[in-house]
């Protein structure tokens, strides 16, 4: 039996250059892992998967399937066909971080399977396969095994890992109502961004610490989208900034937005979203 650590992770950039002939489109994200994480246990079992999971914790966690259709599931799935070999797994989840918020849920709990079973089984698989197997249950699971400070790019399986952030405070604020991540992408095709977060500078700039211009520069081209149909980010930024947070963004496809700051206004950040449909995450960078 082991235990893993499933945690989320924030977009700090989200840019997208096109669409390749596979349908995917091409991106490059700087990802950051933070603490807030998932809770999964292995257990092995003679043969098969199986799959308890507690998603009380969050809201609208009736609707994540604990089947076959599970991110968790089809990790343990696609970690067996690489294999060749018919491992048998129970696996028991706790769902702590909020479903379709950005936060890659879904793919962190794949990519905890992933290194879990590599573990459980013995298999010394290396990174680099186990992201393989990743990319083949979705394109953010890589990231997921990986995590820390990475940039990524191609559909998100091709990863730089970069020099760790500084430990700010995270404040999450997820406002009422979910983004699905292929109507973002599919809206921003008919009206793509005119500009785009200069990932190179910001690197730079993060490698020598200077995180108020680097902080300057973090931009998400699916912001404008979920905007749209998610008006409450804008004022979230808003209300972030205000009361302190050092860079406020909406993460991934959205809408969850994230405030970095010091530790000492995380109170006054957190107090700042008087929304009450607003779901609020203190947490802390991870990496
Ligand atoms: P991303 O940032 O990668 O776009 P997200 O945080 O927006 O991800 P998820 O929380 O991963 O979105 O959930 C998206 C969908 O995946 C939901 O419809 C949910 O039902 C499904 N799903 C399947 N398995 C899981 C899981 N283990 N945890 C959460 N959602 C899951």
């Amino acid at each position: 039996m082991l235990r893993e650590l499933a945690r989320a992770k924030i977009n700090l950039t989200l840019d997208i250059s096109g669409v390749r002939s596979d349908g995917y489109h091409e991106v490059s994200m700087i990802m950051q892992s933070i603490e807030l994480a998932d809770e999964l246990i292995l257990k092995k079992i003679p043969h098969g998967i199986s799959l308890a999971m507690d998603a009380t914790r969050i809201d609208g966690g009736e609707n994540i399937p604990a089947d076959e259709r599970n991110l968790a599931w089809r990790a343990a799935v696609a970690f067996c066909e690489f294999c060749g070999k018919n491992f048998g797994v129970a696996i028991e989840l706790l769902k702590k971080i909020p479903m379709a918020a950005g936060l890659a849920g879904g793919s962190t709990d794949a990519a905890a399977v992933i290194r879990g079973m590599n573990r459980l089984y013995e298999t010394n698989l290396s990174e680099a396969q186990l992201c393989e197997i990743g990319a083949r249950v979705g394109s953010d699971v890589p990231f997921c095994i990986v995590g820390g400070t990475c940039l990524a790019q191609g559909r998100g399986e091709i990863l730089t890992r970069l020099n760790p952030m500084k430990n700010f405070s995270v404040v999450l604020a997820k406002p009422q109502g979910e983004i699905s991540t292929a109507w973002s992408y599919k809206t921003y095709d008919a009206q793509p961004a005119e500009s785009h977060p200069p990932n190179e500078i910001i690197i730079e700039l993060l490698k020598h610490g200077q995180y108020s211009a680097a902080f300057k520069c973090f931009a998400n081209v699916l912001e404008s989208v979920a905007l749209k149909k998610i008006p409450a980010i804008a004022e979230y930024k808003n209300k972030m900034l205000a009361a302190g947070a050092r860079v406020a963004l909406m993460s991934g496809s959205g809408a969850t937005v994230f405030a970095l700051s010091d530790e000492a206004d995380v109170d006054k950040i957190s107090a700042s979203i008087d929304d009450s449909a607003a779901q609020i995450f203190v947490t802390k960078i991870f990496g």
